[in-house]
């Protein structure tokens, strides 16, 4: 009998390097293999996990909404849509209103849309090691040629500029930039924060030249990194804000953030046939309270700074560098982490890379200080292990 990944492997269209472990349940950060073999996650579905897995609170407000009304176009108002509209007015002073999509990538590509229209200019400028998604326009913000490579041309009018590098954002903002664009802390690029001065820096720069000043959150959103949002480490408001991953507590669900500066919006002006279905807005009404009563944003500060230590107490002669924010953790090293990675998964823990020399940590925000010090022991004993080997 072919196993999943047989399966998978053959009839997928071929974009992902498929895993052989094949998962079927889960609960908080354990995940369950086919043989009932759990295994602590450290991946979150790349961040949309925040809330851990099969959270009960968003499970059952699925099922009631899921017998109620599932579909409904944003033409028609709704009390779930309406309600979670009003909840979002709250997150980011200034930033009443709200477009709902269903990926980041989407909470990208209006956030882009909406600068082009708003500012009547065509330039974006985003940040080197940047990733923002991979459909047209987000891609074209993109900066790793792996994802750009064979879809060239990408959209005219973007251009990239070194990270953290306040001088060098300077120069590339004019008066024909429509926006900015950045992650808070850069997640697919190997885990970079930005430094508070750089975020103030570009918000300042884009006020004074006329553009917009877009954080993607996609990845660093919803208390990952201690707070709501990664930005609100900084003290500064974009003008919009991108959404998505653990919005809705792991229901497919992005939302772009609108203050006051965006201008234009008129009806007709972009649209999404499942944006703002009853559904994934029950589905996130359910995640934010989670993440208010759980007070996630606290659990991610306190277990990110055990958890760091932990990692920087490993001696060994392969750990380059521990850096992050919150449960955002990137472990670099001096040689290519794919061996520990398989080292990891063999002890039952799932992490993820970022770029060829970087382990990337992003569990649950629910993980247990007892599941942390279980992954700080395998990779302290995967670095041993393979050093011994040598
Ligand atoms: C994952 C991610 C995206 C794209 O989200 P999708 O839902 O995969 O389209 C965009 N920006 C950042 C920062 C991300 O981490």
């Amino acid at each position: 009998m072919a196993t999943l990944y047989e399966i998978e492997t053959q009839y997928g269209a071929g974009v992902y390097l498929k895993q052989p472990t094949a998962f079927v349940r889960g609960q908080g950060a354990t995940l369950w293999d086919t043989d009932g073999i759990a295994y602590i996650d450290c991946t979150s579905g790349h961040g949309a996990a925040n809330l851990g897995h099969a959270h009960p609170k968003v499970a059952a407000a699925l099922s009631e909404q899921a017998s109620r009304l599932i579909t409904l176009f944003e033409t028609y108002p709704n009390d779930q849509r309406a309600a979670l509209m009003q909840k979002m007015a709250t997150l980011v002073p200034g930033l009443e209103r709200v477009f709902f999509c269903n990926s980041g990538t989407e909470s990208v590509e209006a956030a882009l849309k909406f600068a082009r229209l708003s500012t009547g200019r065509s330039e974006i400028v985003a940040a080197m090691r940047a990733f923002h998604g991979r459909t047209f326009g987000a891609l074209s913000a993109t900066f790793n040629k792996r994802y750009r490579q064979g879809f060239e041309p990408l959209l005219p009018g973007f251009s990239h500029t070194s990270f953290n590098n306040i001088e060098a954002l300077d120069r590339a903002v004019t008066d024909r930039t429509a926006a900015v664009i950045l992650e808070a802390v850069q997640g697919e690029g190997g885990v970079y924060p930005a430094s508070e001065e750089y975020l103030q820096a570009a918000q300042r720069i884009c006020q004074e030249r006329g553009a917009l000043f877009i954080v993607d959150e996609v990845q660093s959103g919803f208390g990952r990194t201690g707070k709501m949002f990664a930005f609100q480490h900084s003290g500064v408001t974009p003008d919009m804000v991108c959404c998505a991953k653990s919005l809705a507590g792991g229901v497919p669900m992005g939302a772009t953030l609108i203050g006051k500066r965006v201008s234009h919006i008129a009806p007709g002006a972009h649209g999404s046939t499942f944006g703002g279905n009853p559904l994934a807005c029950a589905a996130a009404l359910a995640a934010l309270a989670v993440i208010e009563e759980e007070d996630l944003a606290t659990q991610a500060a306190e277990k990110g700074e055990y958890f760091v230590e932990k990692l920087k107490a490993i001696r060994s002669p392969l750990l380059r560098e521990v850096r992050g924010l919150g449960l955002m953790i990137g472990v670099e090293l001096k040689q290519k982490v794919a061996p520990y990675l398989k080292a990891l998964h063999d002890r039952h823990i799932l992490a993820l890379n970022a770029g060829m020399t970087v382990i990337r940590f992003l569990p649950p925000l629910v993980i247990t200080y007892e599941q942390l010090d279980r992954v700080a022991a395998a990779l302290q004993e995967s670095l041993l292990m393979d050093l011994g080997e040598e």
